[in-house]
């Protein structure tokens, strides 16, 4: 069978099939610690199940509109406008499945062939894939521990060409932990508005952050940033409703309306019941978001701890997501090497560096229980003895 050009073009993901072979090596039975997934492990808060059953009991079952449903759609803009201060109406949002979808319909509506995408590195895998899907070029741009993994304004003032239509900004990152100040945000801004592109703001860990770290959205900073900026984001890490596929998109009416009209054709609207779970994330009593980052706040502490007294790798302190982000350079493996020996040798899964643009670090998630951590991490550090 001839497959399609584009098939190609685009790596499987890595994450998912770490994942997937640390779930399917614990079904056999062994014994594996697992920090490699991308996903709290905490349920879904009761109070935002029991409202998606409501709304399946009341047969909220049937097809609705392609961008959502109108009360989601203004609960997420008033959500946007409360705690994000930014000016958008239902009709600058639409629902979708997922955080993933959101900027892969975000691709396809936006990015062209011989458009041009920057993405600093490391990046979160799946940005470069979907804008080759797209028929675009990913730009990467490298930093490193210098800036704290940080694109600096001088670095993405130099990577936009004529044929730059797109920065990929994600605060708090997926891998690195890390959380941009709102100086470092601003000017960044005023790069975007100076050279006229657009940015898609990833805010999809804007509630996982810790110590003295703030979030704010680029789009908030003045008028001119506003215009310029799409926000993507979801209810999967901060809600732990991973398996829900729920997310949005929020930017100029134009644009939505754009990525309503590739909906319509392609998924249609995200699971009605489910929709209404959402709603009760948002609308309802945020407790569960701080009790779920408190657990987070501490076993990122204990694995910090751990990995600071093994000698030979290092991890600067993450300000927000669930990751920490290992440097192994001193091992002398490839983040492929280290990642795959480490899951036969000690069964800890971690996922290589590699995917995210970086092949001298790894990514360990803490989205896992105390013990597991406290033993993957006795784990790790005769793993890291046996290699120096
Ligand atoms: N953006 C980042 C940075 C992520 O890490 C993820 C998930 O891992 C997503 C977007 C997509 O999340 P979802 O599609 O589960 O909402």
């Amino acid at each position: 069978m001839k497959l399609a050009a584009r098939v190609g073009e685009v790596t499987p993901s890595l994450t998912l099939a770490i994942a997937a072979k640390a779930k399917a090596m614990k079904l056999d039975g062994i014994d594996v610690c697992s920090f490699s997934a991308g996903e709290p492990d905490f349920d879904t808060p009761a109070h935002i199940k029991a409202a998606a059953q409501k709304a399946l009991d009341e047969g909220k079952t049937k097809y609705g509109p392609a961008a959502g449903e109108p009360k989601l759609r203004q609960a997420i803009a008033r959500k946007l406008q409360n705690e994000n201060h930014l000016d958008y109406n239902a009709e600058n949002v639409i629902v979708t499945n997922g955080g993933k979808h959101s900027l892969f319909n975000l691709m396809l509506a936006l990015i062209e062939p011989g458009d041009e995408v920057i993405i600093p590195a490391p990046y979160w895998l799946s940005y470069p894939e979907m804008v080759k899907l797209a028929g675009g070029k990913p730009v990467i741009v490298q930093t490193d521990a210098a800036t704290e993994y940080k694109i600096t304004p001088a670095q993405l003032r130099s990577a936009i060409t004529a044929n730059t239509k797109l920065f990929v900004f994600n605060s708090p990152c997926n891998p690195t932990g890390v959380v941009y100040t709102p100086t470092e945000i601003q000017a960044l801004a005023e790069v975007i508005v100076e050279q006229d592109i657009l940015v898609v703001s990833d805010e999809i860990y804007e509630k996982i952050i810790y110590d003295d770290a703030k979030h704010i959205s680029i789009g908030s900073l003045g008028k001119e940033i506003f215009a310029r900026t799409i926000v993507s984001s979801g209810f999967a890490k901060a809600y732990s409703m991973t398996g829900w596929r729920l997310g949005y998109l929020a930017g100029a009416v134009e644009l939505i309306k754009a990525v309503s009209t590739i909906q319509g054709h392609s998924t249609s609207n995200v699971c009605t019941f489910a929709q209404y779970g959402a709603i009760a994330a948002f609308e309802d009593s945020q407790d569960c978001v701080e009790q779920m980052r408190l657990a987070f706040a501490e076993r990122r502490q204990v694995m910090l701890e751990r990995i600071r007294a093994i000698p030979g790798i290092s991890c600067a302190p993450p300000n927000g997501a669930f990751y920490l982000f290992v440097n192994i350079s001193k091992t002398g493996l490839s983040s492929l090497e280290f990642c795959d020996s480490l899951l036969e040798t000690q069964q800890v899964a971690a996922v290589p560096g590699i995917a995210f643009g970086a092949d001298d670090h790894i990514r360990l998630s803490y989205a896992t229980d105390m013990a597991s951590i406290e033993k993957g991490m006795d784990r790790l550090h005769k793993f890291v003895q046996s290699q120096l």
